[in-house]
């Protein structure tokens, strides 16, 4: 599918908006949880998000942009996950991690898939820069990951007592 400038923008403000709300949750789950290193990684990127919306929509100025339909731009949780498990799961740092950089991915790979299918080129362009951003974000991510310690299979069983 071949996307106008303005179906673009639009698509790119919902994805750093959806970004910026579900990194400002998950840094509260983690500061609720004490994990203040990785509430942190969570805030920055809440922060990088809203930079690059604002950024975005500075650019849209005055044009109309088209309405989009929440799959487009929704984070997914875990296909591993259903949905009624998938707030214990992300209490974990890991898999809040985890969660995070499926998400990134998939938006670096929706901004690579615009790259390849648009005959616009200041879309091309744009989209070019977005996916370099993302692979940044999930790079980041990683390093985060590998620092971070896997939950133990019993944990997965039994989260236990909240403290
Ligand atoms: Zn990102």
């Amino acid at each position: 599918m071949s996307y106008t400038l303005p179906e673009f923008l639009a698509h790119a403000i919902a994805m750093e908006e959806e970004a910026a709300e579900r990194y400002l949750e998950l840094a509260d789950m983690m500061e609720a949880h004490r994990n203040d290193d990785v509430s942190a990684v969570f805030r920055d990127m809440h922060r990088y998000s809203i930079m690059h919306r604002d950024a975005i929509r500075a650019r849209v100025g005055d044009t109309e942009l088209p309405k989009l339909k929440s799959w487009q731009y929704r984070w997914r949780t875990p296909p591993e996950m259903g949905d009624e498990d998938a707030f214990d799961y992300l209490l974990d740092a890991y898999n809040a991690l985890q969660y995070a950089r499926t998400n990134e991915l998939r938006a670096m790979e929706y901004y690579r898939s615009v790259v390849g299918e648009t005959d616009d080129a200041e879309v091309r362009r744009l989209a070019d820069e977005f996916a370099d951003e993302e692979r940044e974000h999930v790079e980041a991510l990683d390093k985060w990951i590998g620092r971070t310690q896997r939950p133990s299979a019993t944990w997965q069983k039994d989260p236990g007592p909240v403290s």
